[in-house]
């Protein structure tokens, strides 16, 4: 790569120096000319607009006036020190108050001089005022900054020292894009930039630091923003592609019989769209002679079980063997009892295996998945463990893959070579937005259409004064032959203590809904497997009307005459939880209910989600409030591959920027993998400058 001036240390730009440049590099990360560039203002003073003191108020979150002092004064000694300063504007007083950096405010604020004024207004003692205002002077030729936006940079206690406050900051960037204007080059094709209409690089940083206008600044950022994106997409599918030439995988190119008997005969339904498309995915996927790694992505009760079936029958009918991993035995249980069906239809050898098989049953099991003549086990954890060897597995299905770690998927991979083909399914909904940015390298699929004639769970909110009537509710809906869940929160699996709330509502419950008329199972995760098993079953059965359980029920189980979903203490539970287990209801052709219990006051936060809960039953819509809720930061949690810091993108708000960059991207991969074309040149080089620095994001992969 050619050299550039901006390649230079930071500390040969006019106006920084060694002490400065060190304080930069400690403090920003700035080491070269191009670093700085990179340093953007938090905010714009905007010098067209100021508020009068007589119309401060304090719903005004934050105001920007022009005053006189009037007069100055310190007060108090030692930590209760502090220094007032009395200013007007003419149409009002207001005080402005420091409790520290005293010193450097006292020798910056002169009586009778007029100062830019901005920071958030209290009201006290009859009076406005502002504590720690920003305060700029207002030089001599005053014209300089009236029109113009001016930039305002983040600046620490140890780079104020240095004179590198907000304006000595804005002055060494300036002196930066006077003197490296012409040498910032393009990254994007010219292509792209007309096609989305993006202001060229040079005038983009501009436009950032120092905007002619509102205008110019908007499309500044809009055009770093869709670099910012482009370029991560760029990386990610980049080596998405690489890693499938390198991954080899069980090329599996038949469609056979036990798919077709399976489609044509046995299918109790006809498939969606949304499941044929993914469908027709994976079936790509499992021939084109590469690994698959697919996160198969659908909301609760979208149907990916079935889809999960039809790829291991594709496994299948090319001779290898397929399993299906859930994450606890209630949910391996009921899979095992789906796909049983589905499999001695088809003419399918199926098995389970789990924690509480026992001995006796368990070394023919093993036996015949290592002669071959088992073909589907479905199971838990229990199936990674070293003595459970495949004849020749190739498909391995992970359902609700948060509840297995990546170490589990690797145990799973060493049980062939080369390693069975993945496809890892959940029902978290993960925002569009967020999916596209962040699982960019990951094969993804998505079924964004439930079974036809569901009819939406009706959703209300009680509170606990509400009980008899939600009570009569449910004694009419089991009057009906409909069945109720009632869940209790629980923090975690382990935790005893929780228990409490549901054994109380337990007993609450046996005495409201007495024998004869009603039975009562109950589940949680301190019963034994044979009784959980056991209460599971009589209600599955319909034997028992009513299933008091804690969140163990959270994931997967599938009883469509289950009606009423009664969730207590619901303020206790995120959304996506809530979202949830209200999908176990809504399964069936009757009309379904989510009663939220809560107690009577709530904290903004919970009536929050309460009431979006209430309002939709679009787990995307869901997913995308509870980003709102909790902020990127919280979900990034949530991912399984490295963090990445946008630094001006904002995934809530430039959705159609991510999704425009990521179509850019692949688009410009599709027909130049190797970015080798002469129009492409400058965007390899920058790809490249990118990944070996790793600077402006972290660990991707
Ligand atoms: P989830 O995606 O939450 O795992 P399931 O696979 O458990 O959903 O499916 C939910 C319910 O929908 C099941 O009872 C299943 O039999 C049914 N189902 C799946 N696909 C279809 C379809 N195409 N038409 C009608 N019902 C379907
Ligand atoms: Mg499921």
């Amino acid at each position: 790569m050619r050299s550039s001036i901006l390649d230079t240390a930071v500390e040969y730009l006019k106006g920084v120096g060694a002490a400065r440049a060190k304080v930069l590099e400690e403090e920003l990360n700035v080491t070269y000319f191009a670093d700085l560039l990179y340093v953007f203002p938090f905010r714009y003073i905007d010098r067209s607009k100021f508020q009068l003191i007589s119309q401060v108020n304090t719903d005004l979150p934050v105001v920007q006036i022009k005053a006189k002092v009037v007069s100055l004064q310190t007060s108090g000694t030692g930590r209760g020190m502090r220094y007032t300063a009395l200013v007007t504007d003419g149409s009002g007083m207001m005080e402005l108050v420091w409790f520290q950096g005293i010193r450097w405010i006292k020798g910056k604020l002169v009586a009778d001089k007029e100062y830019i004024i901005y920071g958030k207004p209290n009201y006290f003692n009859g009076r406005y005022s502002i504590a720690h205002p920003e305060i700029e002077e207002i030089t001599s030729d005053g014209s300089s900054f009236t029109e113009k936006m001016q930039p305002v940079y983040n600046s620490s206690e140890k780079m104020k020292a240095l004179g590198l406050d907000a304006k000595g900051l804005a002055r060494i960037i300036k002196s930066l894009l006077q003197t490296t204007y012409y040498e910032i080059e393009e990254t994007l094709p010219f292509e792209i930039l007309s096609k989305y209409r993006l202001i060229d690089r040079r005038d983009a940083f501009l436009g950032i630091h120092f905007p002619e206008n509102h205008e110019h600044l908007k499309q500044a950022k809009r055009r770093l923003k869709f670099e910012e994106l482009f370029f991560i997409q760029l990386d990610f599918i980049k080596q998405r592609l690489k890693r499938q030439k390198a991954s080899r995988g069980h090329v599996m190119p038949k469609v056979g019989e036990f798919l077709l008997r399976f489609y044509n005969h046995v299918v109790p339904f006809p498939l969606t769209n949304a499941q044929k498309r993914v469908v027709k995915e994976i079936r790509e996927d499992l021939s084109n002679g590469h690994q698959m790694n697919r996160l198969l992505q659908g909301d609760v009760g979208s149907g990916k079980t079935l889809v999960a079936f039809m790829s291991m029958l594709i496994a299948l009918d090319n001779g290898f063997q397929a399993c299906l991993l859930a994450p606890t035995e209630i949910l391996a249980v009921q899979h095992y009892r789906t796909l049983a069906r589905w499999a001695s239809s088809t003419g399918i050898t199926i098995a389970m295996l789990t924690g509480s098989v026992r001995q006796s049953e368990r070394t023919p099991l093993l036996r015949q998945l290592l002669d071959g003549s088992l073909q589907i086990l479905v199971g838990t954890h229990a199936v990674l463990e070293n003595q459970v060897v495949f004849s020749n597995l190739g498909l391995v299905v992970i359902d609700e893959q948060h509840r297995f770690g990546v170490e589990q998927r690797a145990a799973m991979w060493k049980k062939n070579n080369p390693p069975p083909h993945v496809l890892v399914m959940t029902a978290t909904p993960i925002p569009r937005t967020m999916a596209m940015a962040f699982y960019g390298d990951l094969d993804y699929s998505i079924i964004d259409e439930l079974p036809p004639g569901r009819k939406p769970v009706v959703t209300r909110h009680f509170t606990d004064s509400a009980r008899i009537k939600v009570f009569s509710f449910l004694k009419e809906q089991i009057a009906r032959g409909r069945q109720v869940y009632v869940v209790f929160p629980l923090i975690s699996e382990s935790e005893a203590l929780d228990l409490k709330d549901l054994e109380d509502g337990y007993l609450a419950m046996s005495r409201d809904f007495p024998l004869p008329d009603y039975a009562i199972s109950q589940v949680h995760g301190r019963l034994n497997p044979d009784m959980k098993e056991y209460e599971m079953a009589r209600f599955i059965k319909g034997e028992t009307q009513i299933m008091v359980a804690t969140t163990v029920i959270e994931v997967g189980v599938d009883i469509p005459n289950a009606s009423v979903m009664v969730i207590e203490n619901a303020e206790r539970f995120g959304l996506s939880q809530l979202h949830q287990l209200r999908g176990r209801v809504g399964r069936g052709a009757e009309q379904s209910y989510c009663i939220l219990m809560t107690k009577d006051k709530l904290s903004s936060e919970a009536q929050q989600r309460i009431e979006v809960m209430v309002a939709t039953n679009d787990g995307f819509a869901i997913a995308d409030a509870d980003l709102k809720f909790r902020g990127p930061g919280d979900l990034k949690g949530t991912r399984q591959s490295g963090a990445i810091e946008l630094q001006l993108a904002d995934l809530l708000t430039d959705e159609p920027i991510v999704r425009a960059a990521r179509d850019t991207a692949t688009e410009l991969l599709s027909r130049d993998p190797d970015l080798m074309l002469p129009a492409n040149r400058a965007t390899h080089d920058r790809l490249l400058e990118l990944t070996s620095a790793r600077k402006n994001w972290s660990q991707i992969s």
